[in-house]
């Protein structure tokens, strides 16, 4: 028996999902091609949106970040000027992004339990008229908070800005309205939320858009635009697939339809959450953001005051015990985070919470 993982994955996945990866297939095979195509089509179909309204999608291998960057060295031509909003680490990371492409940026910078005001985005678009793009993480990873992606859309509209959001942790398993809320492009991967293999990260984005982003791009293999070119006129990537990890991605996209949608998956994961939240609760145990700002994606807990607590040995006696939990990420407060995203259940959440209970017990640790 595999581990379970309470983390913002890679994540359990299902058996049907880990053994659609057991063939050899060309990169080239009709049959794989077929494969490449339906994805794009079921991702805009699970997005709510088709292609004669504008909507396309693409594929792109690596993890979730290189299609962040692929967006990010596409997107913003070198005249361009970006609005990054950020409170949390992945926030941060299009910041380096920026700098390493050396994009203009300005950057609204929130302590991580903080959401950000739409009243400051308004502002900052208010007195910088030469802002082209706005950049959001939607589930910020980092805490599990949920930013207001909505209200950051509805501006990006009204003050006519490219709008770009990093819903890695959250396309799946929080219904996104993209054309409703004036999604440009939206970033999420094969290993979160629609329960796939690590491999790849895919785009959802309007195409009158990128096709404005033709000489833009700034490397080789992330050239967003250079991609979807390619994929649209042969449903073949330009270098190697994660062939694996596409056939995979296939089958977790079934399994996803046969739960029932994203709507029945969202609320799995709503059902863990509350779980969680009740037990953690009763043990004792505090959350770093307040409930109101608090997604049912992950959460990050405080470290315990008791001296006798220590995050290492907890680590390894709830790991020692089949539970996978993820160390904090925060810059300046002692967190753990626990997620409830993936294959897991209302009992895998109370074996994990006994397990808890029964190592905190063995460290001594009182609240
Ligand atoms: C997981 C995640 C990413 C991508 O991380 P990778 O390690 O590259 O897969 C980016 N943004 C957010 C919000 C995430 O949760």
């Amino acid at each position: 028996m595999d581990n379970k993982l309470f983390t913002p994955g890679p994540l359990n996945t299902q058996l049907i999902v880990k053994e659609a990866m057991l063939h050899d297939m060309g990169s080239r095979d009709k049959e794989f091609l077929s494969v490449v195509k339906e994805i794009r089509e079921e991702l805009l179909n699970l997005a709510g949106v088709s292609s004669d309204e504008d909507f396309d999608s693409v594929l792109m291998q690596g993890s979730g970040t290189y299609g962040v960057e692929s967006v990010i060295s596409t997107v913003i031509p070198t005249s361009g000027h970006l609005l990054l909003i950020t409170n949390g680490a992945y926030g941060d990371r299009i910041g380096q992004m920026t700098k390493a492409y050396q994009i203009r940026t300005t950057t609204l910078s929130y302590k991580e339990n903080i959401v950000p005001p739409a009243d400051d985005v308004e502002e900052a678009l208010k007195n910088d008229t030469s802002i082209t793009h706005i950049a959001i993480i939607h589930c910020e990873t980092t805490t599990g908070i949920f930013n207001n992606i909505q209200s950051i859309g509805e501006l990006s509209k009204k003050y006519n800005k490219i709008y770009i959001v990093d819903a890695m942790s959250s396309f799946g398993a929080v219904p996104i309205d993209i054309r409703g809320i004036g999604i440009d492009f939206l970033i999420s991967s094969s290993n979160k939320c629609i329960e796939g293999v690590p491999g790849f990260s895919f785009v959802i984005f309007r195409k009158s858009v990128l096709e404005q982003c033709k000489e833009n791009a700034r490397t080789v293999s992330l050239d967003l635009y250079g991609q979807w070119i390619y994929m649209k006129k042969s449903h073949q990537f330009r270098f190697t697939p994660p062939i694996q990890s596409i056939l995979a991605f296939r089958k977790a996209i079934e399994a996803l339809h046969q739960e029932g949608g994203i709507s029945k998956r969202s609320e799995r994961y709503q059902q863990n959450y509350n779980l969680l939240i009740r037990g953690t609760e009763e043990i004792g145990l505090k959350t770093y953001l307040e409930k109101k700002d608090q997604g049912y994606i992950i959460t990050s807990f405080l470290f315990p005051g008791d001296p006798n607590f220590d995050f290492t040995l907890f680590y390894e006696k709830l790991h020692e015990r089949g539970q996978v939990i993820y160390q904090g990420k925060l810059s300046d407060t002692d967190c753990f985070r626990i997620g409830n995203i993936g294959q897991l259940y209302t009992e895998d959440i109370t074996n994990l919470l006994s397990a808890i209970r029964e190592v905190l017990g063995e460290m001594n640790v009182t609240f």
